[in-house]
């Protein structure tokens, strides 16, 4: 298979990604209303709810978080610029792209804009990537 045509096939995956993501969104925030609701006023249940809403939120961080990276990259396709490192302007490879459709940068420049950044919540979170993409193959 080309490069082009694997890329149009990533293009299909983040697509049907994104709009997998969409249902849970909307799925969490619902759920989110309906604890607000049956709240009883019982202060274990409220510190519960205050637990369940907590991860509730973090999940849908992170969700909103790769929903807006999927959407980057889906813009990308339109752009025609899907698929290149943003930093050196060279081709992305297959493999990282197939580990993460949604990477805008190729290993090299990922890891020196790693050494480059401080600890914050960015760094942790490509770090998530990165360790996905490490898996033996
Ligand atoms: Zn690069």
């Amino acid at each position: 298979m080309s490069r082009k045509e694997s890329i149009k096939k990533l293009r299909d995956q983040l697509i049907r990604r994104r709009d997998a993501l969409h249902r849970a969104l909307e799925g969490d925030l619902s759920l989110l209303r309906e604890l607000h609701q049956e709240r009883t006023g019982d202060i274990l249940d409220a510190a519960a709810d205050t637990v369940q809403d907590e991860l509730n939120s973090q999940l849908i961080e992170a969700e909103s978080r790769e929903l807006t990276a999927i959407n980057d990259a889906i813009a990308r396709f339109d752009n025609g610029c899907y698929g290149n490192c943003e930093g050196c302007e060279k081709p992305i490879p297959l493999t990282r792209l197939r580990a993460i459709p949604y990477a805008t940068d190729c290993i090299d420049c990922r890891r020196k804009a790693e050494r480059m950044t401080t600890k914050g919540g960015a760094v942790m979170w490509n770090r998530v990537f990165d360790n996905v993409e490490a898996d033996p193959v």
